[in-house]
């Protein structure tokens, strides 16, 4: 069975996020970016994180927040630490959560690839069912689309960003199938 509608992957909750853009004609998708996020900071389940990605987070509701607040940022994937996952973007589209970045010295890799934030942080480990989660969503997305490589936010954009850090253990996601480049 496809489980695929018009790039979106239907096991997925899905949030639409205003925050994306049609990506380029002929374009192929052929990298997988991972991420970590939690907000406010080091806090779980708060549901913050698709409040950020839609464009609803409430500037008075935590310091944090009213930095964040003007951002317009989305990824395709949000995989919680329970192992549950949202959509925010359309696979077809690009999301914004690369920034500047280079891969293989191609910049701007929002155009080309898909984001993956887990919830969590660059100090503690990822939970075992975000794992399990991550890696049935790496194989639908390497059935899908021409994957060709998974890396980190930490790895195309380095110096800028650390995520998903250190506790990310790169090793289970190998049964994702698709190739680590880091
Ligand atoms: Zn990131």
């Amino acid at each position: 069975m496809d489980n695929w509608q018009q790039g979106w992957w239907l096991p997925a909750r899905r949030a639409d996020s205003p925050n994306f853009s049609p990506r380029e004609n002929g374009e192929t998708v052929s990298l997988v970016v991972l991420h970590n996020i939690s907000l406010p900071p080091f806090e779980y389940g708060t549901g913050a994180v698709e409040k950020l990605f839609t464009n609803r987070i409430n500037p008075k509701e935590h310091p944090f927040f009213s930095a964040i607040h003007p951002l317009r940022v989305s990824s395709h994937f949000f995989i919680d630490r329970k192992g549950a996952a949202v959509q925010f973007v359309s696979c077809d589209d690009a999301a914004y959560h690369a920034g500047v970045s280079s891969f293989r010295g191609r910049g701007k890799c929002n155009a080309f690839s898909i984001g993956i934030e887990l919830e969590g942080c660059d100090f503690e480990p990822f939970t075992d069912v975000q794992y399990q989660s991550l890696n049935i969503l790496l194989r639908a997305l390497a059935a899908r689309y021409p994957i060709e490589a998974v890396t980190g936010h930490q790895y195309i954009a380095p110096g800028r960003k650390s995520d998903p850090g250190h506790f990310f253990d790169w090793v289970r996601v190998a049964e994702g199938g698709i190739a680590i480049v880091r």
